[in-house]
């Protein structure tokens, strides 16, 4: 629910005086496995993420998350595309942007192909440690897109293709969030 909350500061706990529905996204939402399913993961993202009550990027978090709830909930794009861009933006609000247009260690510009989560993005082959992943130029494109939120370049991805990539944003979020999200099983890690 996207609600507007009247909160009376106390001590402790604050007290809810009032309350008035925005949007009601939940309705939209759980009637659709999917959708909800990434919007249990969004949500959950974002408390993690914004766990420091005073932290300057807050407004940003909200924003982006509310645009993502509400394009989930208008079935704007498919649900798991959605979810990996969402996490992709999150995190690079949080300071943990992936590189996907150079090399992250060394920083050679072009295309390279190896996907390394604790190196940030791609890496270029003198860079790649043993356990990158392979990632064919569309796969390495998506992620630069689901990052970009460039919609157009999305909407053409095969499903293999958002698979490796959404893939590799499940795992690039868990090792910054040191935590496994219960949620995140919507995305099939393989
Ligand atoms: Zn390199």
């Amino acid at each position: 629910m996207h609600s507007r909350v009247q909160l009376v500061p106390r001590r402790n706990l604050d007290i809810i005086v009032q309350t008035e529905t925005i949007h009601p996204y939940g309705t939209m939402l759980t009637n659709d496995y999917d959708s909800f399913g990434a919007a249990s993961a969004m949500v959950e993202t974002a408390e993690q993420l914004t766990r420091d009550e005073d932290i300057a990027s807050a407004a940003e978090h909200y924003r982006l998350l509310h645009g993502a709830i509400a394009a989930l909930a208008r079935r704007a794009a498919a649900p798991k595309a959605l979810l990996a861009s969402y996490l992709l933006r999150a995190l690079a609000i949080a300071g943990w942007a992936p590189t996907f247009d150079e090399c992250s260690k060394c920083g050679l510009q072009g295309h390279h192909n190896w996907l390394s989560v604790p190196l940030g993005g791609v890496v270029c082959d003198d860079c790649a440690p043993p356990q990158a992943t392979y990632a064919p130029d569309d796969v390495v494109a998506l992620l630069a897109a689901l990052l970009a939120g460039d919609w157009p370049a999305i909407e053409g991805a095969q499903n293999g293709e958002i698979r490796q990539a959404t893939n590799f944003v499940a795992q690039y979020l868990q090792y910054h969030l040191e935590k496994t999200l219960q949620s995140l099983s919507v995305i099939d890690q393989g």
